[in-house]
């Protein structure tokens, strides 16, 4: 018996375990320290309460005989996918209803996707970004190359910046986590051209669409021409909606795109259906309350909060001259580190002097090395008084 090789090539995963312990430690030693953290990515405000009400209403109705339900449809309830079909159509994307398949998340979308694809692919994938996707697919054992993303491009890398020739698959994030970074219509559009042009299939990650405030940002990879040819696009309501602990996504594969002579669609629905027994009724109904007018009234008012929170420390930075992205159109603000700093020094200076915690930025690739992520979920109070400290700290 021989397990997985391609285990050993995976870095191993010690960023939120080595912050841990240094927080843990610099407690010990100051008992007395108000430590504030803003550099978790869960939300903290509670479910919406039409949400609420749709769960305990599904849960009844899973109580009676006349309304139990069984296993849910591998795609998921026609209620939740026609809430999401109506969610896209109020920005202007069609979609049709078989383009849509119902999840328990993005993650797990993001980390099984590769099952459709031959483990000769080469994966592009933008540095630094969201952990998963790299690891996903080393352990698939497929090449992974790099689009660099760095203060020249405003960390939204292009074609222009692969390094090591065309890719057959491209994971994209917009809003970006860790950097914030938004991409333009005329960014993506350069992307889904050149997918078209090479062949790629692209993996659209739109986890923090909801965050976007700009009608002339897109929402979805899907509002450019040529996009239902070459794309696939994760969607998510854990920070639309804050269902991190509830768990509900979903996945868009329009019928167009095919590769190979196969159409994804069918070839996702094929490894559904053998490996995935579907979301809960409960949940789906849940989730089909966050598209409703009242849901999503209160889940924007949510939204709207952590927004606010970014744009207090969006403004700190402002103040003290200090480079970043991120912050208006997403909950990440990605700062760079003063006077030259490494992410880890710079993680311990604030820790030690400020009492707040980040998140260094070399644990999302190298390119975030000199960087510092610090997020805008945490309450009002601790993210004016973490910035107040910030400015004090750095304003010296
Ligand atoms: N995609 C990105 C870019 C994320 O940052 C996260 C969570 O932090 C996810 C996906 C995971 O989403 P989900 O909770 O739907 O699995």
């Amino acid at each position: 018996m021989k397990i997985n090789e391609n285990f050993a090539k995976m870095t191993p995963s010690y960023l939120f375990a080595e912050i841990s312990n240094r927080v843990k430690k610099y407690k010990e030693e100051h008992p007395e320290a108000d430590v504030i953290r803003l550099g978790i990515g869960d939300v903290t405000l509670p479910l919406a309460p039409a949400v609420v009400e749709a769960a305990k209403l599904a849960a009844d109705e899973m109580g009676r005989a006349e309304t139990f339900r069984g296993y849910p449809p591998y795609e998921g309830w026609d209620f939740l996918i026609e809430a999401i079909r109506g969610y896209y159509a109020s920005f202007g994307v069609k979609l049709n209803y078989g383009d849509i398949f119902v999840s328990d998340g993005a993650k797990s979308d993001a980390g099984d996707l590769p099952d459709l694809f031959s483990a000769d692919n080469t994966v592009l994938v933008p540095d630094p970004v969201y952990p998963v996707y790299v690891d996903a697919n080393i352990m698939g054992g497929r090449r992974i190359i790099y689009a660099r993303g760095n203060k020249d491009n405003n960390f939204l890398p292009t074609p222009g910046d692969i390094d090591g020739g065309d890719p057959d698959i491209i994971y994209l994030c917009s809003p970006n986590n860790p950097t914030g970074a938004t991409m333009t219509r005329e960014g993506l559009r350069e992307w889904v051209d050149y997918a078209n042009r090479i062949g790629a299939v692209i993996i659209f990650d739109a986890a923090y669409e909801a965050f976007i405030s700009d009608p002339h940002l897109p929402r979805s990879i899907f509002e450019i021409e040529g996009a239902r040819e070459c794309a696939i696009e994760l969607g998510s309501l854990s920070k639309t909606a804050g269902f991190t602990g509830t768990r509900c996504g979903y996945t868009i594969i329009p019928e167009e795109l095919e590769r190979d002579g196969a159409k994804l669609n069918k070839l996702w629905m094929r490894r559904q259906s053998t490996k995935f027994n579907g979301v809960s009724y409960i949940v789906q109904r849940a989730a089909a309350a966050v598209f409703t007018p009242e849901g999503l009234e209160q889940c924007r008012k949510n939204i709207a909060y952590y927004r606010e929170n970014a744009a207090i420390i969006a403004g700190t930075l402002d103040r003290l001259g200090i480079y970043y992205t991120g912050g208006a159109h997403s909950p990440y603000i990605w700062m760079r580190c003063p006077d030259g700093m490494g992410s880890w020094e710079f993680f311990d200076l604030l820790l030690q002097k400020a009492n707040v915690v980040g998140t260094p930025g070399a644990g999302f690739g190298s390119e975030g090395e000199g960087y510092f992520r610090l997020t805008a979920f945490g309450s009002r109070e601790d993210t004016a008084e973490a910035s107040r400290r910030i400015e004090k700290l750095l304003s010296k």
